[in-house]
């Protein structure tokens, strides 16, 4: 018996990255961060190789290390690294490094140097979004030291990549100015006689609207799972995460009963409330007070008051429910269960945010799909 559960579906993230894959002639990278966007980091590694994935993208060291020690061999680009960080074991696990600055351009080749082989290295251009990689006006400096440590044997230049500000805007202007920014930095790395095996810059959206700026690679994230990066649009992706719970008890209570925390609910009829153990610890935003729908006794309902650290409690009206029932919070939406997007809308955020909390780890992920041995089979678990 279980209480709670985050059901992933591997064949989905197969089949969307197949899907993905065939969208374009360029390779992809499933960007594995956060936890595998909360779908667990390792199993939906896994399964998007087996789905055609060449590369995995992650944003730290510790990610890329964990891949690498969970014996997945492909390619791997990190490329969130805060200065100081032990990237020799990067260099010596074959993992790829953006280069985001000159600085950490030093940082890579010191590695290099300890670890006594070329760093594989992604230089990072600036296109808009202002957060890493060198402006256009550092960008030629960023070359020149690249190719000198390219001449030392410190460095081997694989990539040169960017990202996108309003890629889930597909005909916002902003995309094809950083795209011809895109172009033209690349032109003057190729001055400097540097012409990467990889360009790279489209995300989910771009890789899913934009084909002009697939390049050599491209990252999918969101789209990996299933989800639409771009609201309101069906590209046909499968999501592959589902959470649910069993109903812990249920209980008659009169009309004007308020219910839980601060009583921001209360009850406009006698009814009956079923109380669901899920609540902020395991991921379920507080935002989704009085908000959010669940699934239960065959109908949506919004979570009935305040999201509590443990648990929620929905309003049945009278329509049968009983402990043991199971209440979905989000899932594909075969069953008329609400979607991740559903649970967006209702509280303002996007439906990255909402598959990615669900990483506690007081709720157990079950794999359906496959079986690995990193996860258990769902037959042991049903
Ligand atoms: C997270 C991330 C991605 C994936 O973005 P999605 O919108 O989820 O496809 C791609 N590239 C970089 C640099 C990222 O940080």
């Amino acid at each position: 018996m279980w209480q709670a559960e985050i059901r992933i579906d591997l064949e989905a993230i197969r089949t969307n990255v197949a899907r993905l894959r065939e969208g374009t002639n360029a390779e992809v990278m499933a960007v594995v961060k956060g936890d595998g966007y909360g779908h667990g980091m390792i199993p939906a590694a896994r399964a998007a190789l087996q789905g055609g994935a060449a590369w995995l993208g992650v944003c730290t060291l510790d990610e890329a290390l964990e891949l690498r020690r969970a014996g997945l061999t492909a390619p791997i680009l990190a490329w969130l690294l805060a200065p100081g960080l032990p990237l020799h074991d990067a260099v010596a696990a074959n993992v790829d490094l953006s280069a985001a600055s000159i600085g950490l351009l030093a940082e890579i080749v010191a590695a290099a140097r300890r670890t006594g082989r070329a760093a594989r290295t992604h230089l990072k251009i600036d296109t808009g979004l202002a957060r890493g990689g060198a402006t256009a006006s550092d960008w030629p400096a960023l070359c020149e030291a690249a190719l000198k440590a390219q001449a030392d044997g410190t460095v081997e230049i694989v990539g040169a990549w960017s990202h996108f500000v309003h890629a889930d805007v597909p005909d916002h202007e902003t995309n094809d100015r950083q795209l011809a920014l895109f172009v033209e930095s690349l032109a003057v790395a190729e001055r400097y006689g540097i012409t990467p095996a990889y360009r790279h810059l489209a995300n989910s959206a771009a890789t899913l609207t934009r084909p002009d700026t697939h390049f050599d690679l491209v990252r999918p994230g969101i789209a990996t799972y299933g989800l639409t990066p771009i609201p309101g649009r069906d590209f046909g992706l499968r999501p592959a995460m589902s959470v649910r719970a069993r109903v812990l008890l249920t209980k008659r209570v009169p009309v004007g009963q308020g219910v839980s925390y601060g009583h921001t609910y209360r009850t406009e009829r006698d009814t009956t409330l079923a109380l669901v153990p899920l609540g902020y610890a395991d991921g379920v935003p507080r935002a989704a007070s009085n908000a959010a729908p669940v699934r239960l006794a065959a109908a949506n309902r919004p979570i009935a008051g305040r999201v509590c650290m443990d648990q929620i409690v929905v309003d049945c009206g009278d329509d049968p429910v009983a402990a043991g029932d199971v209440a979905v919070l989000f899932g594909p939406g075969d069953d008329g269960e609400p979607t991740a997007d559903d649970w967006a809308a209702a509280i303002g955020t996007i439906n990255y945010e909402i598959v990615t909390r669900m990483s506690s780890s007081r709720v157990p992920r079950v794999y359906d799909g496959v079986v690995t041995d990193s996860v258990r089979s769902s037959e042991a678990h049903a």
